[in-house]
């Protein structure tokens, strides 16, 4: 079993936490937790053993009666890898830590790349990370779009790949981030910092890209323009492609889901935990060829997508499972895949003509 340990436990800690102890070859040892708030005592509830971040809190644990378990140090201590899941810049800060204990390290994507040798998506370079003590698990964004590049590389090529990013304004629970009602560009500045972060993960891939940020929190959706090098036969060469993917969903059409709103709703439906939905979603009806020209739209769950990511790294860094058997694990426990949209691929029966 591979202790982890998860330092940061927000929006996307507390759902590698659950991905983590899902799996059969890991174990949480503990979590990372600033403050006693509502989260605290739901980790609580889940029996994860909590250690505070700052002693001066650890009263105020106590106060709401919540157990701790020690300092950040020792569940370093105890880890055999850290996920570092604390908000964008503290994972650097963090990073002397780790090493004084001589602990590998996963952060994610709001840190630098600089903060570690790799930056990681599962698909695209897994590989990459099996001599590493140190992995950035790219962006929601970032790892969204590697998903998509990656098998269209491999296979007719890629020119070039150009963007739209339009990004949710915050997540749920975060009441300070906006816009409440506003389309900002962002950065107004092209291109966005985004496509430089793909090529974190494909150093040679020509990509530009454009942020607008919108006030949602449900998802971000791309507007996907690739150059290919090679022109398919036609679409449904590009629809099996992806719809080979094992992170990717296509959409269907006749399914009525016209817009974030309602892959959430699906997604709760489906009993998924937070409505997570680990897959790019790719609208099936919006991939469109033009010669060498192939557009689409992708919907990316920010809160989630990086979550089975997170899981495959642990395995990257400890050397401990291949690339396809990690994936393989991941999305069996996980259950990642929709196999509800892909299992009614063209079995439909028409009931009408049988009655
Ligand atoms: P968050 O604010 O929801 O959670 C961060 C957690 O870390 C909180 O529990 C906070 O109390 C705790 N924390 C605060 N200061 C800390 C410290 N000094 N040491 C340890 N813990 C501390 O943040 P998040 O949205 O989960 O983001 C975490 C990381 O994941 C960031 O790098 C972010 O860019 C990245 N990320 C976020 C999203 C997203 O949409 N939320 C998507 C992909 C990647």
């Amino acid at each position: 079993m591979i202790r982890v340990g998860i330092n940061g436990y927000g929006t996307i800690g507390k759902r590698i936490a659950d991905a983590v102890r899902a799996q059969p070859d890991m174990e949480v040892c503990g979590v990372g937790k600033v403050r006693p708030d509502y989260v605290a005592v739901n980790a609580d509830e889940a029996g994860y053993p909590l250690y505070v971040i700052d002693g001066e809190y650890a009263d105020q644990f106590r106060e709401a009666a919540i157990d701790v378990a020690g300092t950040v140090d020792e569940l370093v201590a105890e880890s055999d890898v850290v996920i570092d899941a604390t908000p964008a810049g503290i994972g650097a800060e963090n990073r002397p830590l780790y090493e004084r204990h001589d602990t590998p390290a996963l952060f994610q994507g709001g840190e630098d790349a600089t903060v570690a040798e790799v930056s990681f998506n599962s698909r695209a370079n897994f590989e990459e990370a099996a001599d590493a003590d140190y992995a950035r698990v790219v962006s929601c964004n970032t790892t969204g779009l590697s998903r998509l590049v990656a098998p269209l590389s491999e296979t007719v090529g890629i020119e070039k790949v150009r963007a739209t990013l339009v990004r949710r304004g915050g997540d749920p629970d975060q009441t300070s981030r906006g816009p409440i009602n506003d389309v900002l560009p962002d950065p107004v500045s092209i291109p966005s910092h985004h496509g430089p972060d793909v090529q974190t993960v494909f150093p040679e891939l020509a990509v530009e890209t454009i942020g607008l940020t919108v006030p949602t929190t449900m998802m971000h959706v791309h507007a996907v323009n690739v150059t290919l090098e090679s022109e398919p036969d036609d679409e449904a060469e590009i629809r099996d492609l992806l719809a080979a993917e094992d992170r990717i969903v296509l959409v269907p059409g006749y399914a009525g889901i016209d817009g974030t709103g309602a892959l959430k709703d699906m997604a709760l439906d489906a009993g998924r935990p937070r409505g997570d939905i680990w897959e790019n979603a790719v609208w099936e009806e919006s991939i469109t060829l033009s010669g060498r020209d192939l557009y689409c739209l992708q919907a990316i769950h920010q809160e989630s997508d990086v979550v089975p990511e997170n899981v495959d790294a642990v395995r990257a860094l400890t050397g401990h499972l291949s690339a396809d058997e990690s994936r393989a694990l991941t999305n069996e426990v996980l259950g990642i895949g929709f196999e509800r949209f892909q299992t009614r691929r063209g079995t439909a029966v028409d009931r009408t003509a049988a009655d």
